[in-house]
């Protein structure tokens, strides 16, 4: 029996709804109005957790966790998502730690690379070398996804319905 219907990752519009029902949490997800969802907060689901359960066709359990490969939270497309649970989310992050890649930094290489920026020019803002700034993106697998809209400071502003 299918449960998850092909516009489970689409929001629940109301005639008062903002922004096309999407909204960006205090952590930086993409949220989805779902108001009906099982698993809803204030009537928004994280958008990566709607596109892993499209793909398993299933709800996922609060313990399932998403991990976003490249980094990027908002990049909620399906080969950018991997199903983990909580401890073995936090041990994948501990490990990541340990080589050296410090969050600031990736950070910022990841928000200026998003907004076009060129590696020289991030490696600039961060004092350190263009190839140190290309082997973090080559690393990460941060990819520019065009799936987000953005205005003319990067920020995220809406989804582009496809
Ligand atoms: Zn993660």
């Amino acid at each position: 029996m299918t449960k998850i219907s092909k516009y489970h990752n689409k929001p629940t519009l109301s005639r008062r709804s903002r922004n096309n029902g999407y909204i960006i949490d205090v952590h930086g997800y993409v949220s989805v109005r779902k108001p009906h969802h099982p698993y809803q907060t204030n009537g928004y689901v994280k958008e990566h957790r709607l596109v892993m359960e499209m793909h398993l066709n299933r709800y996922l359990l609060p313990d399932e966790h998403i991990h976003h490969k490249n980094y990027i939270k908002t990049d909620n497309r399906i080969e950018n998502l991997e199903l983990t649970n909580m401890s073995k989310h936090r041990t994948l992050h501990n490990e990541l730690d340990k080589k050296g890649i410090k969050k600031y930094d990736i950070n910022l290489v990841k928000t200026m690379y998003l907004q076009g920026f060129s590696c020289r020019k991030i490696g600039e803002k961060l004092n350190i070398g263009k190839t140190t700034v290309a082997s973090y993106i080559k690393e990460l697998g941060i990819s520019r996804p065009n799936v987000s809209e953005r205005n003319e400071l990067g920020e995220f502003i809406g989804r582009k319905v496809g």
